[in-house]
């Protein structure tokens, strides 16, 4: 996956050797997604995207959540995503 479009942004999303983490957003110099390498195409790449995504509106939005919350959110959008096809369809007419 290339990037993420969040808002009007393009958020690109990089795939580097992370050491003490599976994925970072970072802000500045510009904002970016860096996924680990270790976890590009494996079952667990998109929900590391979804979780870094979720930062990333968390941080450009100012909302100011908490770890524990993005992980919920993580989790709730998945299943939501998940088991609500009828939704995903008609949100993107
Ligand atoms: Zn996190």
């Amino acid at each position: 996956m290339k990037s993420v479009k969040i808002g009007h942004l393009e958020v690109p999303v990089r795939y580097e050797q992370l050491d003490a983490a599976m994925g970072i957003f970072h802000l500045y110099p510009n904002p970016a997604i860096a996924i680990d390498k270790k976890v590009q195409k494996t079952n667990m790449e998109f929900q590391v995207i979804l979780h870094e995504s979720i930062h990333a509106i968390d941080r450009l939005y100012k909302i100011g959540l908490k770890e524990k919350q993005v992980c919920v959110l993580k989790q709730t959008l998945t299943s939501l995503i998940r088991d609500n096809p009828k939704l995903i369809v008609a949100l993107k007419k």
